[in-house]
């Protein structure tokens, strides 16, 4: 049974929402205002947060949620015109996100999909690297060098399957397909924002992590996610790109 968080101030659309998550056997914890929700402490699979709260700004509820429930996904409901909240909120923690008006049945879709994915160890070897980095699937965790990064969910997913084909192109669709189980249009801002995070957590690893290794021998650089415009993504061991 999967525990959802619902921070939502609309009577009418809550009592939507908890019905259509009750009815999947969701065990759903309905509250109103951000301050309630962040005063939520016990544990929860799924956050589903309306980012128009009537107490607080719903990208800090975001931000501050993703610190307290660290291993849930965060969903988060925006209006129509909210592109700007959408990557404020992405770049908060918020793994996905959805438009209201929503459709129940493309929100149950979504909920599963990250669930599922959340409980699903990848079917591959156990450890992965490229270059410098070592990727533990089972365990979730990511190093550069014996520093660890400091993934989300998300993060780490994308990681995994760029570093499962390294040197190579990923496409969009397939990053979109087997990280977030989705094809459609709006949700490439999704993929942009969270790579956008991995270069910026793979850029703060030092080079020079370990200055007793004989450098330039070991590469001790974490490798680098390299835009292939319009089509995808490619991660490489950062020596190859020094030339
Ligand atoms: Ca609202």
């Amino acid at each position: 049974v999967s525990s959802v968080l619902l921070v939502e101030d609309d009577e009418t659309i809550g009592r939507a929402l908890r019905s259509a998550l009750t009815s999947q056997r969701y065990v759903v914890i309905w509250v109103r205002t951000g301050s309630a929700a962040l005063n939520h402490e016990q544990e929860v699979d799924l956050v589903l947060l309306d980012l128009g709260l009537p107490d607080l700004d719903g990208v800090e509820v975001c931000r501050q949620l993703r610190v307290v429930h660290r291993g849930a996904v965060i969903v988060i409901l925006t209006a129509r015109d909210g592109e700007i909240d959408v990557i404020l909120g992405l770049e908060a923690g918020a793994d996905d996100y959805l438009v209201k008006p929503v459709r129940l049945s493309e929100l149950l879709a979504r909920l599963r999909a990250h669930l599922r994915r959340a409980s699903t160890p990848l079917p591959q070897a156990p450890v992965r690297t490229v270059g410098a980095l070592r990727i533990d699937l089972d365990a979730r965790r990511a190093w550069v060098h014996e520093r660890e990064l400091d993934l989300r969910a998300k993060e780490f997913d994308l990681l995994a399957r760029l570093a499962a084909d390294p040197g190579q192109l990923v496409t969009r669709e397939t990053l979109m397909a087997e990280v977030w189980d989705e094809n459609w249009y709006g949700s490439t801002k999704t993929l942009d924002v969270h790579i956008a995070a991995l270069r910026r957590k793979l850029a703060d690893i030092p080079a020079d992590a370990d200055p007793s290794l004989p450098s330039p021998t070991v590469d001790t650089s974490a490798p680098v996610v390299v835009t292939l415009r319009g089509r995808g993504y490619r991660l490489q061991a950062s020596s190859s790109t020094r030339g």
